[in-house]
């Protein structure tokens, strides 16, 4: 005995962004979801069950996805303006400039 292979170390998941195109760790990106229902949703969990679609914390990278088409074409849906707006209130959040 003592034969088994180790299971290979796991590294840091990454996904691609749909606006940039870079690759990033998981954690970084927000996840965007098509549900088993056919619905669009913004997974801040990243838990959730359905396809998924991964996008920088960028507004900019949101408006290239838009432009792109990127997020409709990955998760093979229409993605409804509110979604987008959705994605841009929590992007903007954080630097407003009041
Ligand atoms: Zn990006």
């Amino acid at each position: 005995m003592g034969t088994k292979k180790m299971p290979p170390k796991k590294k840091n998941p990454m996904r691609q962004c749909a606006g940039c195109g870079e690759r990033r760790e998981k954690k970084e990106l927000i996840r965007i979801i098509r549900t088993p229902e056919g619905e669009v949703q913004v997974d801040f969990t990243g838990k959730k069950n359905g396809r998924g679609a991964y996008i920088c914390n960028s507004v900019d990278c949101l408006k290239l996805a838009q432009k792109k088409k990127s997020l409709e074409r990955s998760l093979k849906i229409t993605i409804p303006e509110s979604i987008y707006q959705e994605l841009a209130k929590e992007m903007g959040s954080k630097n407003e400039d009041g």
